[in-house]
């Protein structure tokens, strides 16, 4: 059967991941999380005190950085991998967290990660989640679905997720990030977070995975009979 790139983007902590990975593994297609990817970079800048307001470092430092995804069989996710070492749970921390969405408006490390996920999607089969990947990375995707989410359920949904790994984290704490990025996000001059203008919205705020996993299911089999009667 002929093989679909599939984009899903939204605001901070809609749920984008889970479906996403959900989706792929029904479909037997290649999840990633193209989030991972500024993370990652957000995190070797940290490390490497990088200015990423200096356009002439960022450049050099870009020169240094190795993305890869591995297929873990423990978690059954591919993790993303900076220059061979696993920062999978690394990147999840606050500090990157806070610092994520300024290293993402930079116009040189956008167009470093979006040449990465665009050949990603060269074979096709591919679910990845973002805030441009329905309007800059894949422009032409068969399915782009817009996942969103009140507000105060995203809050609560992350943190449910980070306190397990930081009990001091702060309900606060998380709702002041998730703002903020979403601000930065939204406003940046460099592919601005944006309901692509053929994108399907689907608001999960009261949808079970299950329910949510059903609807994508189905948008994706209207899209492949589309497919079909093309070829
Ligand atoms: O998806 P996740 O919350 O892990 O993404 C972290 C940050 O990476 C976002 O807040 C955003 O600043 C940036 N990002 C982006 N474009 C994407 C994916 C993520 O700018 N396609």
């Amino acid at each position: 059967m002929k093989k679909i790139i599939i984009t899903i983007d939204g605001y901070s902590s809609c749920g984008k991941s889970t479906l996403a990975k959900a989706l792929a593994a029904q479909l037997n297609y290649v999840f990633i999380d193209s989030g991972a990817m500024y993370r990652a970079i957000t995190l070797y800048f940290l490390r490497n005190h990088v200015d990423w307001n200096k356009p002439k470092e960022v450049v050099k430092a870009l020169g240094n950085i190795t993305l890869e995804f591995i297929y873990s069989q423990e978690t059954d996710i591919s993790e993303i991998h900076l220059n061979d070492e696993n920062v999978e749970w690394l990147i999840r921390d606050m500090v990157v967290a806070e610092n994520v969405s300024g290293v993402a408006s930079v116009k040189e490390v956008r167009e470093f990660a979006v040449a990465q996920q665009q050949k990603m999607g060269d074979t096709k089969g591919i679910v990845m989640d973002g805030r441009d990947i329905g309007t800059t990375v894949f422009p032409n995707a068969e399915l782009k679905i817009f996942l969103t989410a009140d507000p105060a359920v995203r809050v609560e949904r992350r943190f449910k997720e980070l306190i397990q790994k930081n009990p001091h984290i702060t309900i606060e704490e998380i709702k002041s990030n998730l703002e903020t990025r979403d601000y930065i996000d939204s406003h940046r001059e460099f592919s601005p977070l944006r309901k692509a203008h053929d994108a399907v919205v689907l608001d999960n705020s009261n949808l079970t995975m299950k329910e949510q996993l059903k609807i994508a299911l189905k948008l994706v089999k209207e899209r492949l009979e589309v497919e079909e009667e093309i070829a």
